[in-house]
C-alpha cells in the first residue's frame, strides 16, 4: 500500500513522506506533523506552502467559502524557510 497524495500548491502527486499534512482545527490551519489528526487533510510540499497560502489553496482544500486563518505554527514554518534561504545565499 503506497498512498499517493497531491500537493495543494503545485498539484503534483507525491508520497505522504514528501508532503506535509495540514488540518483545520477551530477554523485555523495547523501542521499535522504526525499525519494522524482526524478529518480532512490538505497535503502540501514544504516549498509549496507559501504558494498554497498565496493562492488561497486552503480555502478549496477544506471546502470553505473564505480563506481560513493560518496558525502561527504554520507561519513560523515559512519564517524558518526564509531564514534557511538567507543562509544559503
Ligand atoms: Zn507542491
Amino acid at each position: 500500500m503506497n498512498p499517493i497524495r497531491s500537493c495543494i500548491g503545485c498539484r503534483k502527486t507525491g508520497s505522504p513522506t514528501s508532503l506535509m499534512r495540514m488540518v483545520l482545527v477551530d477554523g485555523k490551519v495547523i501542521f499535522d506533523q504526525q499525519q494522524i489528526a482526524p478529518g480532512r487533510g490538505a497535503w502540501v510540499h514544504r516549498k509549496c506552502l507559501e504558494l498554497a497560502i498565496d493562492r488561497k489553496a486552503f480555502k478549496w482544500a477544506f471546502k470553505l467559502t473564505e480563506m481560513p486563518e493560518i496558525s502561527n505554527e504554520v507561519t513560523e514554518l515559512l519564517t524558518e524557510m526564509d531564514a534557511k534561504d538567507m543562509k544559503l545565499k
